[in-house]
């Protein structure tokens, strides 16, 4: 696996990570029931803090509303990988690489609680197996609606397709602006990240790697 982490003309290269029992949790998807009245007040108490007045007319409904937004933005926590593909697997003797471009991402970090956006390009070499292109898109919102890092979504993604189908090899490229540089800290309006992680046969082959990365345009 390899991670590129480039912001904005600067690149830097990340050493591959063991993978913790906390990486292996959160790419299982954790399943608790969230607490809509406890977020909401929790909330009212944050207007507070801020220096707000809760019982203001345009804010009276907020903290229901925020819990509302949080429970679909943290959504990933609450399925599971396997509801996600839902059985959308299939045989099939296609050996090309199969890719999926321009997927749209929207995360949240987890250093700040702010979104970060993008897209997402996933490719694959099956073996005998597909999986359906729209469980793609599925499985990019599973890992992106919760609190993350955009390398380790990058790599949860790629394992996750490679675990579906058992591919030969898997590539998943994202490039994202993150709201928490471009709104406050360093204010870089223009910066992105783009990360990548490859597995198999799109790590240990050159010209299989080089392909994909064309054809995502890198
Ligand atoms: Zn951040």
């Amino acid at each position: 696996m390899i991670l590129k982490v480039s912001i904005n003309l600067d690149c830097i290269n990340v050493t591959p990570v063991l993978f913790s029992a906390f990486d292996l949790w959160m790419e299982r998807g954790y399943c608790p029931v969230m607490d809509m009245d406890k977020v909401a007040r929790l909330i009212r108490e944050l207007l507070i803090e801020i220096g707000e007045d809760p019982d203001r007319e345009g804010l009276r409904k907020t903290p229901e509303r925020v819990a509302d937004s949080w429970s679909f933005l943290t959504s990933g926590y609450r399925s599971s990988l396997e509801s996600v593909i839902n059985g959308a697997v299939f045989e099939s003797e296609a050996n090309n690489m199969i890719l999926c471009k321009n997927i749209e991402v929207y995360g949240l970090c987890e250093h700040h609680m702010l979104p970060f956006f993008g897209s997402c390009t996933i490719g694959y070499i099956a073996k005998k197996k597909v999986i359906g292109v729209s469980k793609l898109a599925r499985i990019v919102d599973h890992f992106a609606r919760r609190l993350q890092i955009q390398e380790r979504l990058t790599s949860q993604i790629a394992r996750a397709v490679k675990n579906a189908v058992d591919a030969q090899g898997v590539g998943v490229v994202i490039e994202a602006k993150h709201m928490c540089m471009i709104m406050r800290g360093v204010e870089k309006q223009h910066s992105s990240m783009t990360t990548s992680s490859v597995l198999g046969c799109f790590h240990s082959d050159l010209s299989t790697r080089t392909e994909f990365l064309t054809l995502a345009g890198r």
